[in-house]
């Protein structure tokens, strides 16, 4: 152990004072230009603190135009080309108000929402349209069609997709053949009758007409099984045809049933150029061979290209194909909810409703549940009984988000004040008091809606009922007839930590310490290298300003402290009183303490110029460091030790370049090995390498020690151990790979303002109370659980979700529905003890069709995506999609089976709140984590592994199936977004311009035939070949359009939790690749299956569940 209380080497504290005339001043001073963003800072701590919507405030906090790197080296330098700086980026949890295009009426693609089918049973949902039960019947009988393709289907139904001369694209170009069977311009239908002779599909109206199938090739033989007789009447029958899910019925009405739709199609279509070598028709995309029985997946499976493990030489056999205008569009279900249910707010006061998509802007009014911001469930009407839940498959769960942050227009949850009795709870079961509690004889007693408990009302709380048996006061008390509220805690909801709490806080209602931030700089060789401390320290001395404060609260609570570190740490003391600051070496990392008290710990304003000084000075004393080692474990154990005798809780923020190779607890070694892939070691690239970090979390959490990891690596660092204590603290990690200034500190800068900024509760507890009849059984999410029912979170913020799953342990009643209730005792940021509370009433059923009807699709794929991305810690990866697959199979054939109208079983029927799984499962299948491709690390897939793991549903949404945004289509002067296409490749127009996000990634593709025009407004230069590739930013420039993309690229950024750089991609550029793998409906370089195939391969596992 060595302390050396002196000063310190080089120029340290020597040095003038720097005056210090407050934050507008000098902050940015360093940077280049700098056009310094005091306004935007102002705005930003204002009554919405943290909101991030487009409108005022929130954005313009952007980053400082300053740092806009120059536009042309968008490259990653180190090794992995641009996927470096790809994967890593960002994301989590976006705003869940996420995005609000409002389509242009008129631009409506399809026949949009067709009638509904005559037959089906009225809908007994309380608003809007479509019937939820329609069945969606695919033809994917369509299948026996015979003979080969025609080049791509027109994609007529779209919007988009100029007839441009989509000239056969060049053979460097990997898929190309999907530019040559390019539409030739909308619906043509000379392409179509190319096909299919003769077949059209006359009661359709027009613009419907997108749903042709593609013939799927002719023959192979999965044909039989494959092709059903079409009933008549049946999935394309006259007035299924119009209905609003109908997965396009197949042209072949006109034929009699049971007819081939053989065509003399002419020569072996281009298609065939699509088709990876080795295809077969009966081997969808990458599903292997042809299914036995049990879906023996198999090896196959990952391996790309193998599709065929079918005995016999791969023969290039006739591709099939479904028209994939056929098949359900997410987009289209999304401009469908937009357009039904955006318009009026969603009122919350009927049990069970369903909230509209994410993917809508709506406003919401709590009359008695919680608003679908916090929590949002896989479906609002769930079975009676187990039986009903087992044989569905349908998981029952709930993603909440305990600390959303609302839209100015919503009012964030009152806070309800008690007094010294604290808030009413049930004696028995501790639910808080909630509007479904029933108050009985004459309101001197209540009974607890969650476990019919009598309890006496105490005389304080007692009131009179009116003649319907309500408390004559229920709407002065938020607790009493709202769904989300919070109460002022008392003494028993404070931890009390060596008994000191008490005694030093004497007030009722103020007992923890405001909570602490540290901030803990690598100063290591590459940390210095890289100028990232330079730029750190450069922006904290403005950022400091702006930590995080309740209400109206002139100055934030929060006290700060600062610690560098190589492989040796580096306290400060920034005592107020001091003149210059003063470090603190401790050079024994394996038995860490804290060698100051007195000073660490500091209140910003009292102690500026000091740290000012100090920040000054960091990037100075470590100038000429060659140390390249660094510690890991014991920076952490420092910062909480710190906490520990400050007696407060807090936010560790650390910002780490490289894998902890220096002697001292947590040691790691470089264990990558993508030999692993595929293999049932796989999952151990998964799991930490050691367990001091689990160790260390577990103790975090016992303090209330949250940690928040930037990561800045110019290789493998170990992410999936590096990231269990903030994953297990409630923390947020961040990766920037090769980081280098110029490139990646707006991105950067960015992130570290919001997530320094945002309003975080410390020392957590959740738990979710349910009425008799279901428990919650399952967690997922960044926390701690010591025991089985309570979440622990040293942190939580307003973009962190815990997904919670329920299970029955009794029948319920229809009659009184199910209850949740979420509690989440937390501290506040200025150290006020709450409790929030949340409740929501579900609706059960006694049909098997009422569940179906009420599911929400992207709460589901939430809740299955978090379950695999799990699962993969324990279980061989390909065990952990087969189990996905089967789910889903089991999910859709007992719709088939107990709600489906009868039909053929050529067609495949899905209910119309799921006709997206099938889509949306396939993209989550085919995600990094659970089939990455060549170019993705084992870095990046822990990255995402754990950044899923909190994702809400409104990002898992836009992370699994991007937004595609064709730029040029609408008129200049149009102010809304555009309306996406989907994401693939034939939806892309190579006349025209995209937009890409996914709330990590953003690109902007640029097709080789855009207008020169158009590359003159955009890019400044005057042609295609001129166009940066990997740009990451574009030239602000004076012309209508250039304004409007990048008014929109701010708009995205805005609506996400995350800063997302841009990448510019040109048409057959080589970055082309890392673009393709965000069309999720196509195809994946890494075996993924297109769509089409998934849809086919889903039909044959249903199927096979119902024969
Ligand atoms: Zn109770």
């Amino acid at each position: 152990m060595n302390v050396n209380q002196s000063i310190p080497p080089v120029p340290p504290f020597g040095q003038p004072q720097p005056v210090y005339p407050g934050y507008h001043q000098s902050s940015y001073s360093g940077q280049s230009g700098s056009t310094a963003p005091a306004i935007p800072y102002g705005a930003y701590n204002g009554p919405v603190p943290g909101y991030q919507q487009t409108p005022p405030q929130g954005i313009s906090r952007a980053p400082p135009s300053s740092g806009a790197p120059p536009a042309s080296t968008a490259q990653a330098a180190c090794g992995q080309v641009a996927y470096g700086q790809f994967g890593q980026g960002d994301v989590q949890n976006g705003p869940s108000s996420a995005v609000q295009m409002q389509r242009l009426p008129g631009s409506q693609p399809f026949g949009s929402t067709l009638a509904p089918v005559g037959s089906q049973p009225a809908v007994l949902q309380p608003y809007g349209p479509p019937p939820t039960s329609a069945q969606v019947t695919a033809q994917l009988a369509g299948m026996q069609i015979s003979s080969a393709v025609v080049p791509a289907p027109p994609s007529s139904g779209l919007g988009y997709g100029p007839p441009t001369s989509l000239a056969s694209a060049s053979g460097s170009f990997p898929n190309s053949g999907l530019y040559g069977s390019y539409p030739q311009g909308q619906a043509s239908p000379v392409s179509q009758a190319q096909g299919h002779p003769g077949i059209q599909t006359p009661q359709r109206s027009a613009p419907s007409q997108a749903s042709s199938f593609t013939p799927p090739a002719s023959g192979g033989p999965r044909l039989p099984s494959m092709t059903g007789p079409l009933l008549p009447g049946q999935g394309f029958g006259g007035p299924s045809v119009s209905q609003p899910n109908h997965v396009s019925s197949p042209p072949p009405q006109a034929l009699p049933p049971g007819t081939q739709m053989t065509g003399p199609l002419g020569p072996p279509p281009p298609m065939h150029s699509l088709q990876q070598p080795g295809y077969q028709p009966q081997q969808n995309g990458s599903f292997g061979s042809a299914r036995g029985p049990q879906p023996n997946y198999g090896s196959p499976y990952p391996a790309a290209p193998t599709f065929g493990s079918q005995p016999g030489p791969p023969q290039p056999l006739p591709p099939k194909r479904l028209d994939p205008d056929a098949i359900p569009s997410p987009i289209q279900v999304i401009e469908d909810d937009r357009n039904n249910r955006g318009t009026e707010p969603f009122v919350t006061g009927v049990r069970g409703q369903v909230p509209p998509l994410v993917t809508t802007n709506f406003l919401v009014k709590d009359q008695g549940n919680a608003s679908p911001r916090y929590i949002r469930c896989t479906s609002y009407n769930i079975p009676c009984t187990s039986d009903m839940a087992k044989q569905a498959q349908v998981p029952l769960a709930a993603v909440i988000k305990p600390l959303a942050t609302l839209p100015p227009d919503e009012a964030s949850p009152y806070v309800v004040d008690h007094g010294e009795s604290g808030p009413l709870r049930c004696n028995r079961c501790k639910a808080y008091m909630c509007p479904f509690m029933q108050f009985i004889e004459g309101g001197r007693r209540f009974q607890c809606c969650f476990c019919s408990c009598i309890n006496d009302v105490p005389p304080q709380y007692f009131q009179h009922l009116d003649h319907t048996g309500k408390r004559v006061d229920a709407y002065d008390r938020p607790e009493l007839s709202l769904g989300s509220y919070e109460f002022l805690a008392t003494v028993d909801y404070c931890k009390v930590r060596e008994g000191k709490w008490l005694l030093s806080f004497p007030s009722p209602f103020f007992f923890p310490s405001p909570p602490a931030f540290i901030f803990m700089i690598d100063v290591s060789y590459n940390a210095i290298r890289t100028g990232l401390v330079r730029l750190l320290c450069e922006e904290l001395k403005s950022l400091l300003d702006f930590l995080p404060r309740e209400g109206g609260a002139e100055e934030s609570a929060i006290r700060v402290g600062f610690v560098t570190y190589n492989k040796v740490l580096h306290f400060y003391n920034v005592k107020s009183s001091l003149a210059q600051p003063q470090m603190m070496v401790v050079s024994d990392v394996a038995d860490m303490f804290v060698p100051l008290l007195d000073g660490f710990l500091v209140n910003v304003n009292e102690s500026r110029a000091v740290i000012t000084s100090l920040l000054d000075q960091i990037p100075e004393m470590f100038a000429d460091t060659r140390e390249t080692e660094t510690v890991f474990v014991p920076v952490i154990q420092a910062g909480m030790e710190a906490l520990k005798a400050a007696e407060c809780a807090g936010k560790l923020f650390l910002f780490h370049t490289s894998l902890p190779i220096a002697e001292a607890p947590g040691k790691l070694k470089n264990r990558d090995d993508r030999k692993l892939i595929n293999t049932d070691k796989e999952k151990t690239l998964f799991q930490p390498q050691t367990g001091a970090y689990q160790t260390l979390a577990k103790e975090c959490v016992a303090q209330g020690c949250c940690i928040d990891l930037f990561l800045f690596p110019n290789q493998y660092v170990d992410v999936a151990t590096l990231s269990v204590v903030p994953q297990l603290t409630g923390g947020s990690v961040y990766k920037y790979a090769c980081f280098q200034v110029e490139n990646d500190q707006e991105r950067f800068l960015s992130d570290l303002r919001r997530d320094v900024q945002k309003v975080v509760g410390f020392d957590a507890v959740m738990r979710v109370r349910t009425s008799t009849g279901i428990r919650a059984v399952d967690f997922f999410g960044a926390f701690y659980m010591s025991n089985t029912t309570d979440v622990e979170l040293a942190g939580l913020d307003g973009d962190k979700t815990v997904t919670v799953e329920f299970k029955h342990d009794d029948r319920l009643n229809e009659e009184s529905g199910a209850l949740l209730q979420c509690a989440l005792l937390y501290t506040s940021c200025a150290g006020q003890r709450r409790l929030r509370i949340h409740n929501l009433a579900l609706n059960c059923c006694t049909q098997l069709a009422d569940l179906y009807r009420n599911c929400e699709t992207d709460t589901l794929i939430n809740y299955m995506a978090k379950f695999a991305y799990r699962g993969v810690l324990n279980s061989p990866v390909k065990a952990v999609r087969d189990t996905l697959i089967t789910q889903c199979a089991q999910i859709l054939a007992c719709y088939r089976k107990n709600c489906a109208s009868p039909s053929s079983a050529g067609q495949l029927i899905l209910p119309e709140c799921m006709k997206l799984l099938p889509v949306y499962l396939n993209c989550v299948l085919k995600s990094d984590v659970l089939q990455p491709g060549a170019e993705v690390t084992t870095d990046d897939r822990a990255y995402v592994r754990q950044l899923v793991t909190s994702m809400d549903v409104a990002e898992t949404n836009v992370f699994f199936y991007p937004r595609l945004l064709p730029l040029t289509k609408s008129p200049i002067e149009s102010t809304t977004e555009p309306t996406a296409v989907r994401a693939s490749e034939e939806r892309l127009s190579n006349g025209d311009i995209y937009l890409l996000e996914n709330g990590l990634n953003l690109f902007l593709w640029v097709g080789a035939s855009v207008q020169q025009g158009v590359v003159q407004s955009l890019f400044s230069v005057s042609s295609f070949s001129q166009i940066t590739s990997g740009l990451s930013v574009l030239p602000v420039l004076d012309n209508p359009l250039s304004k409007k993309v990048r008014g929109l690229i701010d708009s995205l950024r805005a609506q996400r939790s995350r800063y997302m750089k841009l990448i510019v991609v040109k048409q057959e550029d080589k970055l082309e690749m890392l673009f393709k793998h965000f069309l999720v409906e196509d195809k994946s370089l890494s075996g993924g299956a297109s769509y089409v195939d998934f849809l086919c391969h889903m039909h044959k596992e249903i199927r096979q569940l119902l024969s």
